[in-house]
């Protein structure tokens, strides 16, 4: 089979990201919402990251007229899903909304599609045995912001079929992204580092270790991340770190994973990181501010 065209379930920080790239490389892309405001803030974020592309000579014109008529809002999730040929679900990381969305795709999805799951914590044997096609069900795990990183991790569980995991593999190929095949166990290969060590540098800043820019600093120039934990953190979203945290402490029964009360603060007060201009940082068009009045 091959892939032409493409749903995408969720249209928020990932699910844009994927629907633009997906339109990029020339596949049929439908984004769908359940909320129309989050689908057309969606779509001006993907049409925003064209022009700026324009803006710094790194995208043409015609590029983007191009990749824009392979771009289609739909907002009806029946109209997303009628003649795909793979479905990717990116709406927020809660196990009974994936599964509810799941039961839709495998009843309004063509018999043929490939059905991934963007979590990036959760069980993938779980959401897939709601379907009565497991064997076509895969974790796209794809990392934020999702044009500009190469890691697309799969995820397999014991009834994906071989045929899912090639077509997963020859999709990531085809989207630009280097592909990484890893087993079904909570937070995969990648989440469950990257939470702990945000948790962590979050407790860090809770006890005093030292402010949030030189705990991000010490990581940067002393292990060379590319970003400190807590940028990282805030550009993640806070509110998706925590619900990673939270569903690792339930899968491995382990207390130890639960987010730290400072996090749990944070997005109770409703500062998310980037996306709302506050979380451990403060955001504006200048880049980021230290706070000095985190919810502890
Ligand atoms: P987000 O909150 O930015 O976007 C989720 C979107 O889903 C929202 O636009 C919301 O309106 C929509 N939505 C809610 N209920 C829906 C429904 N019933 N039907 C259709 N759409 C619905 O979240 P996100 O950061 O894009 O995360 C989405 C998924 O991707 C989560 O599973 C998350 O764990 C995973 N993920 C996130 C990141 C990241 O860095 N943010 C990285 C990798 C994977």
């Amino acid at each position: 089979m091959q892939v032409r065209t493409v749903a995408v379930i969720g249209a928020g920080t990932m699910g844009s990201g994927i629907a633009q790239v997906c339109a990029q490389s020339g596949l049929q892309t439908k984004i769908f919402d359940a909320f129309p405001e989050s689908l057309d803030k969606g779509m001006e974020r993907i049409f925003a990251f064209w022009d700026k592309g324009i803006e710094k000579g790194k995208t043409r014109k015609n590029e983007k007229e191009e990749w824009s008529l392979n771009l289609k809002s739909c907002y009806e999730i029946s109209e997303a899903l009628e003649n795909v040929d793979l479905v990717i679900e990116a709406v927020p990381e809660i196990m009974e909304l994936k599964k509810e969305i799941f039961l839709k795709i495998d009843k309004l999805a063509p018999k043929h599609a490939i059905l991934a799951t963007n979590t990036s914590s959760l069980p993938i044997s779980e959401i897939a045995n709601v379907t009565n096609c497991p064997e076509r069900v895969i974790g796209m795990h794809f990392f934020n912001p999702v044009p500009i990183m190469k890691l697309l991790e799969l995820v397999k569980h014991e009834k994906c079929s071989e045929e899912t995991i090639k077509l997963a593999q020859s999709i990531g190929l085809k989207i630009g992204k280097e592909t990484i095949l890893v087993n079904d166990v909570p937070g995969f290969a990648t989440s469950r580092l990257g939470v702990i060590i945000g948790n962590e540098a979050i407790k860090m800043l809770s006890q005093g270790v030292a402010s949030a820019s030189d705990i991000d600093t010490a990581m940067k120039l002393g292990y060379k991340h590319p970003m400190g934990p807590l940028e990282l953190s805030d550009l993640v979203g806070l509110d998706v770190r925590r619900d990673i945290l939270n569903s690792l402490a339930e899968s491995f029964n382990d207390e130890s994973y639960r987010p730290h009360p400072l996090l749990n603060n944070l997005v109770l007060e409703g500062s998310l990181g980037k996306k709302t201009n506050k979380g451990i940082y403060i955001w504006d068009e200048n880049g980021k501010k230290e706070r000095d009045d985190l919810p502890r």
